[in-house]
């Protein structure tokens, strides 16, 4: 779409930027920050105003960790008051739990995870992004791509203050988040894609709280999703809910995750002493997650996509901090080299992005997906709690398979099935 209409060019220390990236979320802070390190002057575009919320867990996975370690970050979020947690629990549809220690698991993440909210987290993000040279504009809504008539993406129309501007430059880095209809103005999507629907809320005064993160998969019974309750201070907690596709699929009116996260909060048995006194802090809040990385396209000239506006989220956990880090680091890492010459090229250095990524969480996502449809239904998840916690091998595999470092498809392997036979 070219946008007519009065418009002024804008420019980022007096140039025009090399980069732009639309969206300060752990992917687009990352991406902006690590090809700033590298010396590209980068425009970092947000429509919010820091410090923001955002709807989510807060959970940091070991892999998460692991990524900002890699990035020299991990440090900045410890120091920032991040809870530090030590395994998840799993509760099954029966009431069965399991121990999924993050110690030794595949792949050497670190053995340990962090909660942290995201209004601290993304703050610390964008700031680093910035400390490394990256520009940021806040209050800026991109509401288009500008582009040529044979669909080359040029920049971006952003609504500033009120006043509409044109910022152009040979990369666009669209990291933001599940944000459909934009993604559909670039191109990325044409329909709607399935997605989970999710709800969180905070809550003080919870008592009992251990360094773990909690899945109650209690509610499978009368829902295809999970809830959660992760720690975020001593006797604080974020509660949540996220129901799977396809029965999220339904219009917000006829599927309440608020109720129903109510609901699992006033009848889960083993919550009832825990959360008696406990008192809501502030609204609860629900936001969709895209997890549809197989089906969707993450190049076209002059543009690339990362993060959860790519789907990377976990399908099974609905994690999707780490992968947003990984994947932002990895577009910096994979486009630099050829913004820094011919700028002919630049198109080759988005399609070997799109080629790593597949690589990278192609047949992880499918496997993932495949996982999900087959055993997310009460029996078989059921048994896999209930074998988990008898066999150390087995509650490995499942964590390794859930922080997608061991295969998923190991899950249908005849040893998996022998541990789930085991007396
Ligand atoms: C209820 C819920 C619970 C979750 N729990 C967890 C969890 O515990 N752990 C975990 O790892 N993941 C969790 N997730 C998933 C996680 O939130 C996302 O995967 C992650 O935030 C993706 O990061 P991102 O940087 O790609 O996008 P986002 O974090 O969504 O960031 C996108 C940014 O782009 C900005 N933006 C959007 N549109 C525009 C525009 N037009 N112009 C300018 N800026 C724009 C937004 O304001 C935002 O700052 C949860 C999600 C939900 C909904």
């Amino acid at each position: 779409m070219i946008v007519r209409g009065r418009i002024t060019m804008a420019s980022v220390n007096g140039q025009r930027p090399e980069v732009i990236v639309v969206g300060a979320g752990p992917a687009g802070s990352i991406a902006a920050r690590e090809l700033a390190l590298q010396g590209h002057e980068v425009l970092l575009l947000e429509k919010a105003h820091f410090p923001r919320p955002k709807t989510c867990g807060d959970g940091l996975t070991p892999r998460a960790v692991a990524a900002l370690q890699r990035l020299g970050l991990e440090e900045m979020v410890r120091a920032a008051g991040a809870y530090r947690v030590n395994w998840a629990l799993l509760m099954g549809p029966s009431g069965q739990t399991m121990k999924m220690p993050f110690h030794g698991l595949p792949g050497k993440l670190p053995s340990y995870g962090y909660v942290l909210p995201r209004l601290v987290l993304d703050d610390l993000l964008r700031r680093a992004a910035q400390s490394a040279g990256a520009v940021l504009w806040q209050n800026s809504k991109v509401i288009a791509p500008r582009q040529d008539s044979r669909g080359r993406i040029l920049g971006v129309e952003i609504v500033q203050d009120g006043r509409r501007r044109t910022v152009l430059a040979p990369l666009t880095i669209l990291a933001t988040g599940a944000a459909f209809p934009l993604l559909k103005l670039f191109g990325f999507l044409d329909r709607l894609p399935p997605v989970v629907r999710a709800v969180r809320g905070y809550w003080n005064q919870v008592i009992d709280l251990s360094p773990q993160l909690e899945f109650y998969f209690t509610v499978l019974n009368r829902i295809r999703g999970y809830a959660w309750l992760f720690p975020t201070a001593a006797g604080k907690a974020n509660i949540g809910l996220g129901v799977f596709p396809p029965a999220a699929a339904n219009s917000r009116a006829s599927l309440n995750v608020r109720a129903m996260l109510a609901q699992f909060m006033a009848t889960e048995p083993s919550l009832q002493h825990r959360l008696a006194d406990a008192v809501p802090a502030g609204k609860l809040a629900g936001y969709p997650l895209r997890t549809d990385f197989p089906a969707m396209r993450s190049w076209r000239p002059g543009c690339i996509v990362v993060g959860e506006a790519a789907g990377l989220v976990n399908p099974v956990t609905g994690e999707g901090i780490d992968l947003a880090m990984e994947s932002g680091a990895l577009a910096a890492r994979t486009v630099h080299p050829f913004l820094s010459s011919d700028r002919r090229l630049l198109d080759v250095g988005l399609f070997v992005y799109n080629w790593r990524l597949r690589r990278q969480y192609g047949l992880l996502f499918r496997g993932l997906h495949l996982l999900l449809r087959r055993a997310m239904m009460p029996r078989s998840l059921s048994r896999l709690i209930r074998q988990g916690n008898r066999h150390a091998v087995l509650a490995k595999r499942i964590a390794g398979i859930n922080l997608g470092t061991t295969s998923p498809y190991t899950a249908f392997y005849p040893s998996t099935w022998y541990y789930l036979r085991k007396r």
